[in-house]
């Protein structure tokens, strides 16, 4: 099948925004995953030539009764069982959390190849906010708005990069 990247991250850090910013992008098919019906969790997507399907892991929980750390946590590990590229999402504007770093934890030892997405960055002139998440230990982190779209095409260019 095609590749996979998961969408990953602590609660309102934008995962969904940014899922839907990056389904919007493709010319392929929104689909529901089985037994999850509030909201299309997958979409193919085409950029730069390269096909892969994204995966927003904010909704397997649809009852969100679980404690906001295990949450985060489970949803690491399923994104990590399945996927090729995991996409950790941070919030900027709000800074680096003790949950980022744990979600962070799992998908390091893991041995994913993982991108952090240091999204809220909505003043282009702020993309020094994304710097601190360098200490997530992941690599560049790439500033991006994805509710105003600024900066998920250079989040797309580094994913097909790692495909
Ligand atoms: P999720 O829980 O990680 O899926 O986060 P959501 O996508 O549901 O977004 C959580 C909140 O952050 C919502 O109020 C969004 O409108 C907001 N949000 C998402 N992306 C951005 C962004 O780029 N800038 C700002 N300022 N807010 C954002
Ligand atoms: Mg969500």
């Amino acid at each position: 099948g095609l590749p996979r990247v998961a969408i990953v991250g602590r609660p309102n850090v934008g995962k969904s925004t940014l899922f839907n910013r990056m389904a919007r992008r493709r010319a392929a098919l929104v689909h529901d995953e089985p037994g999850v019906t509030r909201d299309p969790l997958e979409a193919e997507v085409e950029w730069a030539g390269r096909r892969f399907v994204v995966v927003d892991t904010g909704g397997y929980d649809p009852r969100g009764e679980a404690p906001v750390a295990v949450q985060v946590v489970g949803k690491v590990h399923e994104a990590i069982a399945r996927a090729d590229v995991l996409v950790l999402v941070v919030d900027a504007q709000q800074g680096l959390t003790g949950l980022d770093a744990e979600a962070a934890e799992q998908a390091r030892r893991a041995g994913r190849r993982v991108l952090v997405a240091a999204n809220k960055v909505d003043d282009p002139a702020r993309s020094d906010l994304a710097a601190e998440f360098y200490r997530l230990g992941l690599g560049d982190p790439v500033a991006l708005s994805a509710e105003h779209g600024r900066g998920v095409g250079d989040l797309l260019d580094a994913i097909v990069a790692r495909l």
